[in-house]
């Protein structure tokens, strides 16, 4: 028998404080989908540059039961995500609009030694430790830090690099040089 076909599926509330509280122990699986602005994610408010209209993730989840031939049947998490925040051109320097679309798929395990027995290889989902009050709002923000570029950046030609990322003296220093051969010239013509 499908577990799924008799395990009530419950919706998940889009408030963000209910998120930060979730029964993944509870014989029911999860649907649900929100909006989840910066400053419902302070991590992810800690890295931005700024906070600009629209900023933010649209988050979607939904839990099901797969069965496992001589086990219990394993709790699948597939978790969506879709949006933009701003964060610094490494560049230019100035703030950039960085969009995301990442998808996830757990495994949702009990005890962090199964966690830690789980395949590392398993590229297809990784574990993810649950229990009766889970903070699932942390878990999209751990995934929206992990899915930042290490070097943001403006798309290429967009933009130019920012003076200041030559170090102040040194981009004086260019400066003088571009006026060198100007002032070469003039000495030329002089003689
Ligand atoms: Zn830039």
């Amino acid at each position: 028998m499908n577990r799924n076909q008799v395990l009530p599926q419950v919706e998940l509330s889009p408030e963000p404080r209910a998120l930060k509280r979730v029964d993944f122990c509870a014989p029911q699986s999860y649907k649900g989908a929100g909006f989840l602005s910066i400053a419902d994610m302070p991590r992810v408010s800690e890295e931005a540059s700024a906070n600009l209209p629209g900023d933010g993730f649209d988050w979607n989840v939904q839990t099901h039961f797969e069965e496992s031939p001589g086990s219990e049947p394993h709790q699948i998490l597939e978790l969506g995500l879709k949006g933009r925040l701003h964060l610094i051109c490494q560049r230019c320097l100035q703030d950039c609009a960085i969009d995301l679309e990442e998808n996830r798929r757990f495994i949702l395990m009990n005890t962090e030694a199964e966690a830690d027995a789980y395949p590392i290889e398993d590229e297809e989902q990784e574990p993810l430790v649950v229990n009766p009050h889970f903070n699932l709002l942390e878990t999209i923000e751990d995934e929206v830090l992990l899915s930042l570029p290490l070097i943001p950046k403006h798309p290429d030609g967009f933009c130019e690099p920012h003076a200041t990322t030559f170090g102040d003296g040194q981009a004086e220093e260019l400066e003088n040089e571009r006026e060198n051969p100007f002032n070469i010239l003039k000495n030329m013509k002089k003689n």
